[in-house]
């Protein structure tokens, strides 16, 4: 068969490859420095495990002094959603993944587009290429016949797939091909596979280690109907002419490494270094499962943004489960900037991460609890501008009454910082109570008369310039005027005499002012909001005015 031929009949446009690899050089880079990149599909889905990947890249990358870039693989159409590119750009961001170069990012290289689809004439060329040396052939096969051959295959209980003595097109006669296409039948092009599944071979992984990997046999489809290449293909002219040195991406992709392998090799390039990161899993029940974008909303990074998760907390958590060094390094260095980590491939997991949203609230919790309150309010300003309700956006008009929320709710000014907070939304729920009434609440454990009687008890004593201790001492005296113990040791020691003790009383205030069981420091929810306020809150309570 004359290929040279064929690949000018096929191909008659695409450029001769010699000059691509003058185009794109090899880049001037130190030596060890990692040329890495995250190469998300735009299906508008980004998610937990493109994250950990993109914070593995970005640490391998720039520890190392090199380049860290985002490709868009936008071959398949179908799957493509509009301002899917921005969306993972802002997730990412949002966990300050920077990059240096690649789709969307300011300046000029000489490794640019970074769109798969703005690419073609280089795959074209390296199609025609493999056409032209008998190592791609046109498949002229139906959507129709390919099923009927998986429905074959799967009934002989075969591997399913485009190989060996079911590679129909494979065999074509040159007559046969040149009829096909003089006859106008649509074809795809793909690779001819030399690949013997019966040869295994011992492979590195970068991060698994020694791995044995099966010869691909599949000829796999390189450039479809429509002269677009496949992800195959694409990716692995991309990382060539990019200059990858290193692969981080989830394991879910071994499977296609025989494929990805054989394409590297018959393209004559040097492949880089692959690395296959373990998969998030889930405790559930008694087993463990991968995170499923059914099942776990938290799998999706917009989830993340929505309630508000300090992007550091975030970052903490995944570096914990990144590097299992991490921990203990952060318990030594809780002030340092995560970049001083030194994170290395060797210590990445070799199977199944366990994600545990826990765990994750707990190390927010932590996280939230290093800040300001001024940090904090510019934090929560943040998520509230863009996922909060207009009634919480009106917490910010006056931010000076906000500060004292925040520094009494965190506890800023006492020995040991209050944990409340986990993320913006949870806490900005938390201290709505500041904002506007509270809500009834059904906690009170005592009836409705004592509960009154206790309120207005309270009221015909409450000053709002009384001190904490005269405060308390008021609380005390309403307690003992109503049946309950003033002292704890009291109540301690004779519970039966008692309807309850002081502790009690307090909770009925509390609740009255702020509708919840569990708050803060009470004397000091009551001086912000003032005396107006508090009474106004108490009296709703006690059901009728004084
Ligand atoms: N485009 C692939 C994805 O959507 C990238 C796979 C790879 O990193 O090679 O994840």
């Amino acid at each position: 068969m004359d290929y040279k031929k064929l690949a000018e009949r096929l191909l008659p446009d695409a450029l001769p490859i010699a000059g691509f690899e003058e185009k794109y050089p090899p880049r001037a880079i130190a030596n060890g420095a990692e040329v890495t990149r995250l190469a998300p599909s735009p299906t508008g889905f980004i998610h937990l495990g493109n994250l950990f990947v993109a914070i593995a890249n970005e640490r391998i990358a720039h520890l190392s002094g090199g380049v860290l870039y985002l490709r868009i693989e936008d071959t398949d159409l179908k799957r493509k959603v509009d301002g899917a590119v921005e969306a993972v750009k802002n997730a990412l961001r949002y966990f300050d993944i920077r990059f240096d170069e690649g789709a969307e990012i300011d300046g000029e290289n000489a490794y640019a587009p970074y769109y798969q689809r703005q690419r073609a004439e280089l795959y074209r060329a390296f199609v025609k290429d493999l056409i032209a040396r008998g190592r791609a052939y046109p498949c002229f096969c139906t959507e129709d016949a390919l099923t009927a051959l998986r429905d074959q295959q799967t009934a002989e209980k075969k591997i399913t797939g485009y190989y060996g003595e079911y590679a129909k097109c494979r065999n074509l006669s040159e007559e046969e091909i040149y009829r096909n296409l003089d006859a106008g039948m649509p074809y795809v092009i793909r690779l001819k596979s030399l690949g013997n599944p019966e040869n295994k071979m011992k492979f590195h992984d970068e991060i698994k280690g020694e791995i044995t990997v099966t010869e691909n046999d599949q000829d796999v489809v390189i450039l479809k109907s429509d002269g677009i290449p496949t992800y195959h293909f694409a990716h692995a002219i991309d990382d060539h002419f990019m200059r990858t040195t290193l692969v981080i991406r989830g394991e879910e992709w071994l499977a296609s490494l025989p494929i990805h392998l054989e394409l590297f090799e018959v393209l004559g390039f040097e492949r880089p270094r692959y690395g296959h990161n373990c998969s998030l899993m889930k405790q559930d029940g008694e087993t463990r499962r991968k995170l499923s974008k059914r099942k776990d909303p938290e799998l999706s990074l917009e989830f993340y943004r929505e309630q508000g998760y300090y992007a550091r907390a975030v970052k903490v958590y995944m570096l914990t489960l990144l590097n299992s060094n991490f921990e203990e390094w952060y318990l030594k260095n809780p002030e340092k900037p995560l970049e001083e980590f030194p994170f290395s491939v060797n210590k990445m997991g070799k199977s199944g991460a366990l994600f545990d949203l826990d765990k994750l609230n707990d190390i927010s919790k932590n996280e939230l609890a290093k800040l300001s309150a001024e940090e904090t309010c510019a934090f929560l300003k943040n998520w509230a501008q863009e996922y909060g309700s207009e009634t919480e956006k009106f917490y910010f008009s006056n931010e000076e009454y906000l500060l004292k929320v925040l520094n009494l709710c965190m506890g800023t000014a006492g020995k040991k910082r209050r944990k409340d907070f986990t993320t913006a939304k949870q806490a900005m729920e938390s201290i709505a109570y500041f904002f506007a009434a509270a809500k009834r609440s059904d906690e009170y454990r005592v009836d409705g008369a004592t509960k009154r009687a206790l309120l207005s008890a309270f009221l015909q004593t409450y000053s709002f310039d009384d001190d904490a201790q005269v405060w308390f001492a008021k609380v005390k005296e309403t307690a003992g005027a109503n049946g309950f113990a003033a002292e704890m040791k009291d109540y301690k020691a004779n519970p039966e005499a008692f309807k309850g003790s002081v502790a009690d009383v307090a909770e009925v205030l509390r609740i009255a002012v702020t509708g919840k069981a569990n708050t803060p420091d009470l004397w000091t929810i009551m001086q912000i909001l003032g005396e107006s306020e508090t009474r106004a809150r108490i009296m709703r309570e006690v059901g009728e005015s004084l």
